[in-house]
């Protein structure tokens, strides 16, 4: 598997696990939103971190760090991937992946596998705006596929949603209905990116939704999932009241 970078702490991107977390280059898709750009265009990016470095690091690390976060870039696209998820297991961590739907056959395969201890997957956006916000066309019954796999409740998971300016309340509501029942939905934070990128991007805008908007959703969600959570914002999260 070809590893970008590692991060060597973080508290946050695995729930309630301290993580190293291991970026993989290459994307399938092209979002203007994305804050790890510079790891879409695989062959642009410079992979001097080998497997074997990474997993002799972890063992110096037991004790220490609980889980191993696998991001990317679009960790799915790379043939090594359930391969160095044994090796990490074999030192006794946990595994995350975090994915965006895209290939529901290889999460289907880790998870069967029993490779996997929690999924993170991200729903960018409601159907309809999905192309124009991932910047490539996304095959929406694979993300229903990858959708169903995790509401199967046969790993850990999150849903998540970064809420850019350009998604309405209705499309929120609309993606809390696809993921109806689901364990976990977290609204993040965007922050505006400035590339060239995204500023050339016809949906880029660097407006951002008021807090009572955005309390406003997470209390409508909560009816719809079992917690909702919101990620990054300077308001307090609502407790996670729900209907289910
Ligand atoms: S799926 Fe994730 S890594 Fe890929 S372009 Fe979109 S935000 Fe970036």
């Amino acid at each position: 598997m070809q590893i970008a970078a590692v991060v060597k702490c973080s508290f946050i991107d695995y729930p309630g696990k301290i993580a190293a977390v291991v970026f993989t280059p290459g994307c399938n898709l092209r979002c203007f939103l994305c804050h790890n750009r510079a790891l879409i265009d695989a062959d642009s990016v410079t992979c001097s971190t080998t497997e074997e470095e990474v997993q002799a690091w972890l063992e110096t690390r037991q004790g220490l760090l609980d889980a191993v976060v696998i991001s990317g870039g679009e960790p799915t696209i790379q043939p090594g991937l359930p391969e160095f998820i044994e090796d990490v297991h074999a030192l006794r961590y946990f595994v995350k992946l975090d994915t965006n739907g895209t290939r529901p056959n290889v999460l289907a395969k880790l998870i069967n596998a029993g490779l996997l201890d929690c999924v993170a997957m991200d729903i960018k956006a409601p159907a309809e705006k999905y192309d124009a916000i991932c910047g490539s066309p996304v095959d929406q019954s694979a993300i229903d596929e990858s959708i169903a796999l995790l509401l199967s409740g046969r790993v850990d998971y999150e849903f998540r949603t970064t809420i850019i300016p350009q998604l309405t309340r209705e499309d929120i509501l609309e993606i809390g209905n696809r993921i109806r029942g689901a364990c976990a939905y977290v609204l993040q934070l965007y922050r505006a990116i400035q590339s060239a990128e995204a500023l050339n991007n016809p949906c880029w805008t660097s407006a951002s939704h008021p807090p009572s908007w955005l309390e406003d959703v997470q209390q409508r969600l909560a009816q719809m999932v079992k917690i909702c959570l919101t990620r990054g914002f300077d308001i307090n999260p609502i407790p996670a009241t729900h209907a289910h």
